[in-house]
């Protein structure tokens, strides 16, 4: 979405004569950088951000309202009732305030609630049509449809039937989700609330500083698997929107823009067409707080993309007030930052993020504890300006420039300056902007290093196929404080989780008294080859990373000691990797020499084919199947039998049979599925759970019971200890151990019996 912005910027930036590029380069601060870019913004950029505006607007439309009521009709008609109120939902974000539209769609969209039984929403949005003045001749329908639900919810209360096969089925497909249960009995570890504390830390853990590793967290005590070391609100996060806008499932559309609670049935802006919320109450929070601002932005701010987005809502959550006081507080932190930073220009200098903090004062154990230091906290991140590139600097000078322009033409800056609204306004004019413009930079900046990805669970798989597969998937980016002090690893000593915008660290194994608690910003070990790693972290986080997987593996040769062998094409002996573009076969009568782009080409043709299999796996099995068996033939001459693209096959066919129903056939493939994930990942590793889960569903469906308890058992664990108790997959596991275990024995150890029931 932000590239085209981007592109634009870069372009500016090629064009860009000598001497102009000598003043940005020369340029010292942030106030001087944003104002040297500030003079690249003339009518040609404006005209752009013009186009792009308009591109992005969330006006409403009532036009596109309309259509999405046509379109919620027809699947309602073809008796996709989900599909409908999704619909309907999206039309709702077009409808003007209290027009009788807005009626007619929270009827129809209570029609489509009240066929999926859901009778409580369904009365709820009776409510609302009834509030949104709907058409006085119609009130009849909807009345008769409130009496319907009474009487439905009051039959409602009979026992439901855990062990039916649809159970792992009804969620539908990467929309619902269990709501989630309070999860009683004695679990051992990984039990979190996530309370409306700012940031809960174990008292085990402790802030330490020394000259290599900068600020960090080190263990006071050991430390047991699974255990929570940390919980963090974001101080800022901002949903990443997948732009689909003319799809009702994407990203903005199934989380709450304020808090990220998951929501179906969003209330939304009463302004723009494009934020919604999980109630009223996250609408009036975010209204106040930031989007009395984002929402007169719209598209313009849209455009210039989500980091923009992130550093603006930071400066409107800690106010311009705020952010005076404390560059007054830590004034010089800034000439002294970029100091330290042009010390460390050699990117061979380790630097990492938490010797970043710079004039921070210190609260109790090193921990922010109210809003006010946090936002120092966050102020504090260095910007490492001298180690981003001029281009990347221009981008955010120039567009933090832009935003500064754009509202002052809208008039709003006195709104900005007075913090809270009924306060008159005691920022003389113009310092308001130069002190947003300097921190939007700043935040702009910060956020190459600093941003956290937060993800959520969702459910993914064949739509009809009973396993469900959850996966996670970044939905919002944010600023974290406490979370900055970690320090990276390529192989971490942590797991994270979130619940909404909370952060949840575990311990992943023990750690001893006196380490060092390690996360990671990415690149892990058993995902990249060490090379890989290292360019990553190089190039985005400014440093040389020397942690235990890194020095275990710089000495080895070879592109992916991990990732299992490649075999001679001509006599199947396995390849002997070297530093070059090739491979040599280590048959000393064959000697073959391939050259690694062709292996990873053809790696890429299978892998190409397993992804169209898993598209046709649910509606044509056998394609599907007739797919996967030409792929195995490939691989089999291509890669050795432990090579990861050996499970993702078996993956597949697993899922492939288990859409058929062939439970027993399924499992058979997903066991070895699983002993691959095993092998590349480790018996620790949240992959393994992940995969245990799929075996699980498989068993549990096939019946077949001893092995499904185990397994589960054994998944369970696994992501108990990664993910905690309110984990989707923990919950959905431990619903299924409980039917299993109240299956009579008789039952459980004849399938064929148990299916005739
Ligand atoms: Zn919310
Ligand atoms: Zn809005
Ligand atoms: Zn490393
Ligand atoms: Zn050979």
């Amino acid at each position: 979405m932000e590239m085209e912005w981007r592109r634009f910027c870069g372009d500016r930036w090629r064009e860009m004569g000598a001497r102009e590029r000598r003043q940005l380069e020369q340029s010292s601060g942030l106030a001087d950088t944003l104002r040297v870019c500030g003079r690249f913004l003339r009518l040609k950029e404006m005209a752009i951000f013009a186009q792009l505006s308009a591109q992005y607007s969330t006006r409403k439309d009532p036009a596109v309202e309309l259509e999405f009521k046509q379109r919620g009709n027809a699947q309602f008609k073809l008796k996709d009732y989900a599909h409908a109120v999704a619909l309907y939902s999206k039309g709702l974000h077009h409808s003007s305030t209290h027009s009788s539209q807005a009626a007619l769609l929270y009827a129809n969209r209570s029609a489509a609630l009240y066929q999926l039984q859901r009778y409580q929403e369904c009365l709820v949005d009776i409510e609302r049509a009834q509030g949104h003045n709907y058409p006085h001749e119609l009130l009849h329908k909807i009345l008769a449809r409130r009496t319907a639900c009474l009487q439905r919810l009051g039959q409602a209360d009979g026992a439901s039937d855990l062990c039916s096969k649809e159970h792992l089925n009804a969620r539908g497909r990467g929309r619902a989700r269990i709501q989630s249960q309070p999860t009683t009995g004695g679990a051992p570890h990984g039990q979190t609330k996530t309370s409306g504390t700012l940031c809960e830390i174990s008292p085990s853990i402790a802030v330490r500083s020394d000259s290599s590793r900068g600020r960090h967290l080190v263990a006071t005590e050991e430390l047991r698997p699974g255990e929570v070391l940390l919980q963090e609100k974001a101080f800022a996060a901002v949903l990443i929107p997948e732009g689909a806008r003319r799809e009702p499932f994407s990203n903005e559309d199934m989380y709450c823009h304020h808090c990220l609670e998951w929501t179906e049935l969003p209330v939304p802006c009463l302004t723009c067409s494009f934020s919604s919320y999980c109630s009223e109450l996250c609408r009036e929070n975010a209204w106040n707080q930031y989007h009395w601002l984002e929402c007169r932005l719209g598209g313009f701010l849209l455009a210039l993309g989500t980091f923009t987005q992130l550093a603006l809502r930071t400066v409107l959550l800690a106010g311009i007030q705020e952010i005076q006081g404390t560059e007054k507080l830590e004034s010089g932190a800034d000439q002294r930052s970029i100091g330290e930073c042009s010390v460390r220009h050699n990117p061979d200098h380790k630097v990492e993020l938490s010797s970043c903090f710079s004039g921070m004062s210190e609260v109790g154990n090193g921990m922010p504890r109210d809003a006010q230091s946090r936002y120092q906290m966050i102020h504090s991140l260095l910007t490492h300006t001298r180690l981003q590139t001029p281009e990347h600097r221009f981008i955010c000078g120039l567009t933090a420039a832009a935003v500064c322009q754009e509202i002052r033409r809208m008039g709003l800056e006195s709104q900005l300056v007075s913090d809270k609204l009924e306060q008159p306004a005691i920022i003389a004019q113009g310092q308001g902007l130069r002190t947003l413009g300097v921190a939007l930079l700043r935040h702009h900046l910060q956020l190459v290093c600093n941003a956290q990805a937060i993800t959520a669970v969702r459910v993914t798989g064949g739509g009809h196929s009973h396993v469900a597969e959850m996966e996670e998937v970044r939905i919002a980016t944010a600023f974290y404080c406490t979370v900055s002090l970690l320090n990276h690893s390529c192989e971490p000593n942590t797991s994270i989780t979130f619940h909404n915008t909370t952060i949840i660290v575990r311990a992943s194994q023990y750690i001893a008294a006196g380490q060092e608690v390690l996360h990671c910003y990415g690149p892990h070990w058993s995902r990249m080859a060490v090379r890989e790693r290292q360019q990553a972290l190089r190039s985005q986080y400014f440093f040389h990373c020397q942690c235990t997987a890194c020095v275990r593996e710089e000495g080895k040769v070879g592109m992916d000691s991990l990732l299992g062998q490649f075999l001679c094409s001509y006599c199947g002996v396995e390849l002997q990797d070297s530093k070059e573009a090739h491979c040599t076969c280590l048959n000393s009568s064959c000697r073959l020499i391939v050259s690694k782009q062709a292996l990873f080409q053809q790696v890429k043709k299978v892998r190409d084919q397993i992804g169209f299999a898993r598209h046709l796996s649910t509606q044509h099995p056998d394609k599907a199947l007739r797919l996967l068996s030409e792929c195995q033939q490939l691989a089999c001459t291509l890669v050795s039998g432990q090579h990861p693209l050996q499970g993702e096959i078996e993956d597949c066919l697993a899922q492939t049979h288990a859409s058929r129903g062939d439970w027993l056939v399924a499992a058979r493939h997903m066991r070895k599925s699983k002993e691959l994930v095993q092998i590349q990942y480790g018996a620790q590793s949240v992959e393994l759970g992940k995969e245990l889960f799929k075996l699980a569903q498989i068993l549990f469906n096939g019946h077949v019971v001893d092995e499904a308890l185990s397994v589960t058992e054994q998944a369970e664990n696994l992501l108990l200890l990664h993910c905690g108790a309110e984990h989707e997959m923990v919950i959905e596991l431990r619903a299924m151990k409980s039917c299993l275990q109240t299956l009579p024995s008789q039952f459980a150890r004849s399938p064929k019996l148990y299916r005739r029931e």
